[in-house]
Protein backbone atom coordinates (compact mmCIF):
# COMPACT_ATOMS: atom_id res chain seq x y z
CA UNK A 1 0.00 0.00 0.00
CA UNK A 2 1.11 3.25 -0.67
CA UNK A 3 -0.38 7.43 -0.33
CA UNK A 4 -2.12 8.30 2.35
CA UNK A 5 -3.39 6.55 5.34
CA UNK A 6 -6.22 7.07 7.67
CA UNK A 7 -5.09 9.16 10.52
CA UNK A 8 -5.73 7.16 13.74
CA UNK A 9 -8.75 7.65 15.62
CA UNK A 10 -6.85 8.17 18.64
CA UNK A 11 -4.90 11.81 18.66
CA UNK A 12 -3.46 11.63 22.57
CA UNK A 13 -2.55 8.93 25.63
CA UNK A 14 -1.51 10.38 28.46
CA UNK A 15 -0.96 8.45 32.06
CA UNK A 16 -1.52 9.80 35.66
CA UNK A 17 -0.03 8.24 38.49
CA UNK A 18 -2.38 9.83 41.33
CA UNK A 19 -1.62 7.89 44.28
CA UNK A 20 1.09 5.10 44.48
CA UNK A 21 2.04 3.33 47.81
CA UNK A 22 1.01 1.37 50.32
CA UNK A 23 -1.38 4.18 51.60
CA UNK A 24 -3.42 3.52 48.39
CA UNK A 25 -2.33 3.31 44.53
CA UNK A 26 -4.32 4.76 41.77
CA UNK A 27 -3.38 6.02 38.06
CA UNK A 28 -5.50 6.94 35.10
CA UNK A 29 -5.11 6.60 31.60
CA UNK A 30 -6.82 9.18 29.50
CA UNK A 31 -7.68 8.67 25.61
CA UNK A 32 -8.06 11.23 23.38
CA UNK A 33 -10.27 10.75 20.14
CA UNK A 34 -10.13 13.00 17.04
CA UNK A 35 -13.97 12.87 16.35
CA UNK A 36 -15.28 12.66 19.79
CA UNK A 37 -14.69 15.70 22.36
CA UNK A 38 -14.75 13.47 25.31
CA UNK A 39 -12.05 11.38 26.74
CA UNK A 40 -11.88 8.46 27.68
CA UNK A 41 -10.26 7.50 31.30
CA UNK A 42 -9.47 4.12 32.81
CA UNK A 43 -8.43 3.78 36.39
CA UNK A 44 -5.63 1.54 37.06
CA UNK A 45 -6.70 0.18 40.94
CA UNK A 46 -9.02 2.20 43.16
CA UNK A 47 -6.97 2.09 46.22
CA UNK A 48 -7.54 5.71 47.47
CA UNK A 49 -11.65 6.16 48.01
CA UNK A 50 -14.10 8.58 46.02
CA UNK A 51 -13.66 11.39 48.55
CA UNK A 52 -9.65 11.19 48.31
CA UNK A 53 -9.98 11.10 44.74
CA UNK A 54 -11.98 13.91 43.96
CA UNK A 55 -9.86 16.44 45.78
CA UNK A 56 -7.24 15.27 44.17
CA UNK A 57 -8.14 15.78 40.95
CA UNK A 58 -10.08 19.13 41.43
CA UNK A 59 -6.21 20.08 43.30
CA UNK A 60 -4.02 18.42 40.30
CA UNK A 61 -6.00 17.02 37.33
CA UNK A 62 -9.38 19.74 37.07
CA UNK A 63 -10.01 18.27 33.82
CA UNK A 64 -10.17 14.59 34.57
CA UNK A 65 -14.20 14.05 34.96
CA UNK A 66 -14.92 10.52 36.50
CA UNK A 67 -18.27 10.91 34.07
CA UNK A 68 -16.13 9.63 31.81
CA UNK A 69 -13.90 6.73 33.37
CA UNK A 70 -15.05 3.95 31.21
CA UNK A 71 -13.07 0.50 33.21
CA UNK A 72 -11.37 0.19 36.22
CA UNK A 73 -8.65 -2.56 36.05
CA UNK A 74 -7.37 -3.96 39.76
CA UNK A 75 -4.04 -5.86 39.81
CA UNK A 76 -4.90 -7.43 43.33
CA UNK A 77 -7.71 -7.22 45.41
CA UNK A 78 -5.60 -5.72 48.81
CA UNK A 79 -7.31 -2.43 49.87
CA UNK A 80 -4.36 -0.39 48.70
CA UNK A 81 -5.49 -1.52 45.32
CA UNK A 82 -9.61 -1.30 45.58
CA UNK A 83 -10.63 0.61 48.53
CA UNK A 84 -13.83 -0.55 50.08
CA UNK A 85 -15.31 2.85 50.09
CA UNK A 86 -15.89 2.93 46.29
CA UNK A 87 -18.91 0.09 46.89
CA UNK A 88 -21.51 2.72 46.16
CA UNK A 89 -20.05 4.71 44.01
CA UNK A 90 -19.23 1.53 41.69
CA UNK A 91 -23.30 0.45 42.06
CA UNK A 92 -24.22 3.83 40.71
CA UNK A 93 -21.87 4.56 37.90
CA UNK A 94 -21.76 1.26 37.01
CA UNK A 95 -17.88 0.77 35.79
CA UNK A 96 -16.65 -2.35 34.38
CA UNK A 97 -13.80 -3.94 36.55
CA UNK A 98 -11.70 -5.91 34.86
CA UNK A 99 -9.30 -8.35 37.45
CA UNK A 100 -8.26 -12.06 37.21
CA UNK A 101 -10.93 -14.42 37.69
CA UNK A 102 -8.55 -15.63 41.11
CA UNK A 103 -9.32 -12.41 42.84
CA UNK A 104 -13.07 -11.84 41.53
CA UNK A 105 -14.46 -13.67 45.31
CA UNK A 106 -11.78 -11.21 47.47
CA UNK A 107 -13.27 -8.14 45.12
CA UNK A 108 -16.86 -9.17 45.75
CA UNK A 109 -16.12 -9.38 49.20
CA UNK A 110 -14.68 -5.47 48.83
CA UNK A 111 -17.34 -4.09 47.79
CA UNK A 112 -17.24 -4.45 43.77
CA UNK A 113 -20.43 -5.58 42.51
CA UNK A 114 -20.54 -8.84 40.94
CA UNK A 115 -22.04 -8.19 37.93
CA UNK A 116 -19.35 -5.39 37.01
CA UNK A 117 -16.29 -7.97 37.32
CA UNK A 118 -15.22 -8.94 34.23
CA UNK A 119 -12.28 -11.75 33.70
CA UNK A 120 -8.38 -10.42 32.64
CA UNK A 121 -7.36 -14.25 31.31
CA UNK A 122 -3.94 -15.14 32.35
CA UNK A 123 -1.90 -17.08 29.20
CA UNK A 124 -1.70 -14.52 26.88
CA UNK A 125 -5.44 -13.36 25.79
CA UNK A 126 -6.02 -9.90 25.27
CA UNK A 127 -9.05 -8.79 26.86
CA UNK A 128 -10.95 -5.74 25.21
CA UNK A 129 -11.19 -3.35 28.43
CA UNK A 130 -12.43 -0.26 25.85
CA UNK A 131 -13.56 -1.40 22.56
CA UNK A 132 -10.83 -0.73 19.92
CA UNK A 133 -9.19 1.29 21.72
CA UNK A 134 -7.22 -0.70 24.95
CA UNK A 135 -7.06 -4.11 25.54
CA UNK A 136 -5.15 -5.76 28.62
CA UNK A 137 -2.84 -9.00 28.37
CA UNK A 138 -1.56 -10.18 31.87
CA UNK A 139 -0.02 -12.84 33.89
CA UNK A 140 -0.43 -13.79 37.69
CA UNK A 141 2.99 -12.29 39.42
CA UNK A 142 3.96 -13.99 42.83
CA UNK A 143 2.50 -11.86 45.99
CA UNK A 144 1.27 -13.40 49.08
CA UNK A 145 -1.75 -16.12 48.85
CA UNK A 146 -3.17 -14.67 45.28
CA UNK A 147 -0.56 -13.03 43.42
CA UNK A 148 -0.86 -9.81 41.47
CA UNK A 149 -2.18 -9.12 38.05
CA UNK A 150 0.85 -8.03 35.85
CA UNK A 151 -0.62 -5.97 33.12
CA UNK A 152 0.69 -5.47 29.35
CA UNK A 153 -1.65 -2.31 27.91
CA UNK A 154 -2.21 -2.70 24.00
CA UNK A 155 -3.02 0.66 22.94
CA UNK A 156 -4.87 0.94 19.39
CA UNK A 157 -3.00 4.24 18.54
CA UNK A 158 -2.63 3.69 14.92
CA UNK A 159 0.28 2.30 12.28
CA UNK A 160 2.61 2.35 15.46
CA UNK A 161 0.55 0.66 18.45
CA UNK A 162 1.97 1.83 22.15
CA UNK A 163 2.16 -1.04 24.64
CA UNK A 164 2.14 0.07 28.55
CA UNK A 165 3.91 -2.45 31.52
CA UNK A 166 2.50 -2.35 34.66
CA UNK A 167 3.85 -4.57 37.79
CA UNK A 168 3.28 -3.67 41.14
CA UNK A 169 3.37 -5.68 44.07
CA UNK A 170 4.86 -8.71 42.95
CA UNK A 171 7.84 -10.76 45.10
CA UNK A 172 9.91 -11.37 42.28
CA UNK A 173 9.98 -11.20 38.19
CA UNK A 174 9.21 -15.00 36.95
CA UNK A 175 9.36 -15.77 33.32
CA UNK A 176 5.99 -15.14 32.48
CA UNK A 177 6.30 -11.97 33.77
CA UNK A 178 9.45 -11.17 31.75
CA UNK A 179 8.14 -12.51 28.40
CA UNK A 180 5.15 -10.31 29.32
CA UNK A 181 7.17 -6.80 29.74
CA UNK A 182 9.42 -7.38 26.80
CA UNK A 183 9.06 -4.72 24.30
CA UNK A 184 6.83 -2.57 26.54
CA UNK A 185 7.00 1.56 25.51
CA UNK A 186 6.75 2.70 28.81
CA UNK A 187 6.56 0.50 32.28
CA UNK A 188 5.35 1.24 35.64
CA UNK A 189 7.04 -0.96 38.08
CA UNK A 190 7.11 -1.40 41.78
CA UNK A 191 10.72 -0.13 43.51
CA UNK A 192 9.40 -0.86 47.07
CA UNK A 193 12.40 -0.52 49.12
CA UNK A 194 15.73 0.01 49.98
CA UNK A 195 17.55 -3.60 51.27
CA UNK A 196 19.28 -1.49 54.12
CA UNK A 197 16.77 0.53 55.34
CA UNK A 198 14.47 -2.29 55.35
CA UNK A 199 17.33 -4.86 57.21
CA UNK A 200 17.49 -1.57 60.05
CA UNK A 201 14.09 -0.76 60.36
CA UNK A 202 12.26 -1.71 63.40
CA UNK A 203 9.84 -3.75 61.22
CA UNK A 204 9.53 -7.52 63.27
CA UNK A 205 11.42 -10.21 60.98
CA UNK A 206 8.53 -12.16 59.88
CA UNK A 207 7.03 -9.05 58.12
CA UNK A 208 10.91 -8.10 56.61
CA UNK A 209 11.12 -12.36 55.51
CA UNK A 210 7.49 -11.27 54.30
CA UNK A 211 8.43 -8.84 52.22
CA UNK A 212 11.68 -9.85 50.61
CA UNK A 213 11.26 -13.70 50.24
CA UNK A 214 9.88 -13.47 47.15
CA UNK A 215 5.83 -13.42 47.45
CA UNK A 216 5.91 -9.80 48.51
CA UNK A 217 7.91 -7.02 47.19
CA UNK A 218 11.12 -5.78 44.64
CA UNK A 219 13.41 -3.94 45.80
CA UNK A 220 14.63 -0.38 44.01
CA UNK A 221 17.76 -2.80 42.39
CA UNK A 222 15.02 -5.80 41.84
CA UNK A 223 13.26 -3.01 39.90
CA UNK A 224 16.19 -1.91 38.35
CA UNK A 225 17.70 -5.38 37.37
CA UNK A 226 14.04 -6.27 35.92
CA UNK A 227 14.37 -2.94 33.38
CA UNK A 228 18.06 -4.00 32.31
CA UNK A 229 16.87 -7.82 31.22
CA UNK A 230 14.01 -6.42 29.63
CA UNK A 231 13.83 -7.14 25.40
CA UNK A 232 14.49 -3.51 24.08
CA UNK A 233 14.78 -1.96 27.33
CA UNK A 234 16.66 1.21 25.13
CA UNK A 235 13.52 2.01 23.58
CA UNK A 236 11.74 2.14 26.74
CA UNK A 237 10.38 5.91 26.51
CA UNK A 238 9.27 6.29 30.17
CA UNK A 239 9.79 4.35 33.55
CA UNK A 240 7.69 4.83 36.51
CA UNK A 241 8.79 3.60 39.63
CA UNK A 242 6.01 3.22 41.95
CA UNK A 243 4.92 1.39 45.44
CA UNK A 244 7.76 3.26 47.42
CA UNK A 245 7.80 2.38 50.87
CA UNK A 246 8.07 5.76 53.24
CA UNK A 247 9.69 3.50 55.92
CA UNK A 248 12.14 1.83 53.98
CA UNK A 249 12.87 3.92 50.93
CA UNK A 250 13.49 6.96 49.87
CA UNK A 251 13.21 8.81 46.64
CA UNK A 252 16.55 10.09 46.56
CA UNK A 253 18.45 6.79 46.96
CA UNK A 254 16.03 5.78 44.10
CA UNK A 255 17.58 8.39 41.83
CA UNK A 256 21.29 7.79 43.01
CA UNK A 257 21.12 4.17 42.47
CA UNK A 258 19.58 4.65 38.24
CA UNK A 259 22.14 7.73 38.13
CA UNK A 260 25.36 5.36 38.85
CA UNK A 261 23.82 2.12 37.62
CA UNK A 262 20.81 3.36 35.62
CA UNK A 263 22.57 2.93 31.93
CA UNK A 264 21.65 5.74 30.52
CA UNK A 265 18.07 5.35 31.39
CA UNK A 266 17.90 7.98 34.54
CA UNK A 267 17.04 10.58 32.65
CA UNK A 268 13.60 8.20 31.60
CA UNK A 269 12.38 7.93 35.29
CA UNK A 270 9.67 9.46 37.27
CA UNK A 271 9.53 8.57 40.59
CA UNK A 272 5.94 8.12 42.26
CA UNK A 273 4.34 9.58 45.41
CA UNK A 274 1.87 8.67 48.09
CA UNK A 275 0.89 11.93 47.90
CA UNK A 276 1.67 13.98 45.34
CA UNK A 277 0.23 12.68 41.87
CA UNK A 278 2.95 12.28 39.02
CA UNK A 279 2.61 15.13 36.05
CA UNK A 280 1.12 13.43 33.31
CA UNK A 281 3.03 11.39 31.05
CA UNK A 282 2.28 11.61 27.60
CA UNK A 283 2.31 8.01 26.11
CA UNK A 284 1.03 8.86 22.63
CA UNK A 285 0.58 12.11 20.37
CA UNK A 286 -0.64 11.55 17.17
CA UNK A 287 1.68 14.17 14.76
CA UNK A 288 -1.00 15.96 13.20
CA UNK A 289 -2.43 16.35 16.59
CA UNK A 290 -2.17 19.90 16.52
CA UNK A 291 -2.97 20.48 12.59
CA UNK A 292 -5.83 18.04 12.08
CA UNK A 293 -6.79 18.52 8.80
CA UNK A 294 -4.18 20.62 6.97
CA UNK A 295 -1.68 17.96 6.42
CA UNK A 296 -1.93 14.67 5.19
CA UNK A 297 -1.31 11.61 7.72
CA UNK A 298 2.08 9.64 6.37
CA UNK A 299 1.01 6.25 5.30
CA UNK A 300 3.35 3.88 7.28
CA UNK A 301 2.27 0.66 6.40
CA UNK A 302 3.97 1.19 3.58
CA UNK A 303 7.33 1.33 5.31
CA UNK A 304 9.05 -2.28 5.50
ZN1 LIG B 1 0.13 -2.63 47.41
Amino acid sequence: MSGTGTPPPVTTVDLRVIASGSGGNLSILSIRRRDDPRPVHVCIDLGIGPRTLARRLDAHAPDIDLDHVRAVVVTHPDTDHIRPTWRRSLESRGWPVFAAPSHHAALARHGVPGRQLLPLTDGGRRAPVVKGLLDVTIALGPHDDHGSAVLRFGLDTGPVPKTIGWATDIGRVTPQVRDLLAGCDFIGLESNYDPVLQARSSRPPFLKERITGGHGHLSNHEAMETVHSMTDHDRLEAIVLLHLSRECNDPEIVRRLWNDRGSGLAARLHIAAQDVPLDSIRIFESIDHDTAGLLPYPDLTSAS
